[in-house]
């Protein structure tokens, strides 16, 4: 029997299960890239479109696990030496994980999970493991590559809107009881014609780009490879060989790249310094890629005019973090890869790498990040460890 301990975030305040605005969510089973979406055996412990991602909801794991004999934790309590999760961090074999709500592992936390076989990423991004010192404990740490990207770049594009259009204050000015139209529109403008780069044109970068496509961009992107040239053509791309080069020439640049040791703090007061005077920022990639107190600086002295996202450091941020406050900001709580269309993709791959664990049979390798000692699948080709 293995212990399965999952880290999810809290239920609704207004009490579980919610009330559901739609009846049904549409079926997906294919990615852009051409990868199956998950494919588990038997039937799912949920209904897709259900809140699964929330400690009530359980990603619908309960009766396979306990099914099998194996006992299932399922706390939102992750934080402290007195946390729930410490408590039954030293006999589990498997920790599910989401990004949203990270159960941070880190080399100490790992040192004292003697029996940790397997960290699960339901959903996208496993920096809130030290994948070295996974790699150097042989623990397996996996994601569900793919489940929630377009959820992503959905948001990304929303936000881009948002912070032109100037949408945020002007709601507020609705809501109020206003009509200051010469006040919301002061600092709006269209989007058409205004340039766009992506740092990162991976899976959630390019669907980005693609969806942006039809209003009218200059589109522009820098990654270590190369897209093919046919999509560079399909969807007329800039290339530029490094980040500094893109964020001279574009009025937003969006990360979209994962965070590993070189990454961190990449954006800092220099970088900022080469942004156009009045660009925005867009980050649902994760916080650590940029200096926190740089963005301020950089917004509250007009240098950038808008930074958005959903990536904070550490999650939950807490109540004084300067991001929530700080003028021009479109922040949420990290939430643009669990919409209930994501929880249904990432639940589904979460119960599909566990039953490949338990059945002894190869976890797919687009959802592998560290196995056997070292990066392997998709970790081995977007995380770098340097
Ligand atoms: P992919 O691996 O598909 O794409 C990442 C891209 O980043 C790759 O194409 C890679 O290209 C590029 N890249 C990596 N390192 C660098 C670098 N140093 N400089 C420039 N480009 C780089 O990942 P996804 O698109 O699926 O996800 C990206 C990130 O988004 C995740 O790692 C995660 O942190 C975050 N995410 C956030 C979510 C949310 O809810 N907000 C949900 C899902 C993901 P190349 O190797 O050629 O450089």
């Amino acid at each position: 029997m293995s212990k399965v301990l999952c880290v999810l975030y809290p239920d609704p305040v207004t009490g579980y299960p919610p009330h559901y605005v739609r009846d049904s969510i549409p079926t997906i089973t294919v990615y852009a890239n051409g990868q199956s979406t998950p494919t588990p055996k038997g039937p799912l412990g949920f209904r897709p479109g259900e809140l699964i991602g929330c400690v009530s909801g359980e990603l619908g794991l309960r009766s396979y696990l306990e099914g099998l004999g194996h006992e299932f934790i399922v706390t939102s309590d992750k934080d402290g030496p007195d946390s729930t999760f410490e408590k039954h961090l030293s006999d589990a074999e498997i920790i599910i994980s989401q990004p949203f709500w990270p159960a941070y592992l880190t080399q100490e936390r790992i040192a004292r999970a003697k029996k940790l076989k397997l960290a699960l990423t339901a959903g996208i991004g496993s920096d809130h493991v030290d994948l070295e010192a996974a790699a150097r404990a042989d623990i397996t740490v996996a994601e569900v590559t793919g489940s929630n990207s377009v959820s992503v770049a959905e948001h990304v594009v929303m936000v881009a809107l948002s912070l032109v259009r100037n949408y945020l204050p002007s709601h507020d000015v609705s809501v109020a009881g206003g009509w200051l139209i010469a006040d919301c529109v002061s600092r709006s403008y269209d989007i058409e014609g205004m340039h766009f780069g992506t740092i990162g044109a991976g899976r959630i970068g390019l669907a980005v780009l693609r969806r942006l496509k039809p209003f009218g961009l200059h589109l522009h992107y820098t990654q270590r490879h190369r897209l093919s040239p046919e999509i560079e053509q399909e969807l007329s791309l800039t290339f530029h060989p490094d980040a500094e080069s893109l964020v001279s020439a574009v009025d937003f640049v969006n990360l979209q790249i994962p965070l590993y040791p070189s990454t961190e703090g990449m954006f800092n007061d220099r970088m900022f310094a080469k942004m156009k005077r009045g660009a925005y920022l867009i980050n649902t990639a994760r916080a650590k890629l940029v200096d926190r107190d740089a963005v301020v600086r950089a917004v509250e002295s007009g240098h950038i005019a808008g930074y958005a996202g959903d990536v904070w450091f550490p999650q939950p941020a807490p109540p004084e973090h300067p991001w929530r406050t700080m003028p021009f900001n479109g922040m949420t709580p990290h939430i643009s890869g669990t919409s209930l269309s994501a929880q249904a993709r990432y639940a589904a791959g979460t119960l599909e790498i566990l039953q490949s664990y338990f059945e002894r049979t190869p976890i797919r390798e687009e959802y592998l990040i560290v196995h056997g000692g070292a990066l392997a699948g998709t970790g081995a080709k977007s995380y770098g460890l340097t």
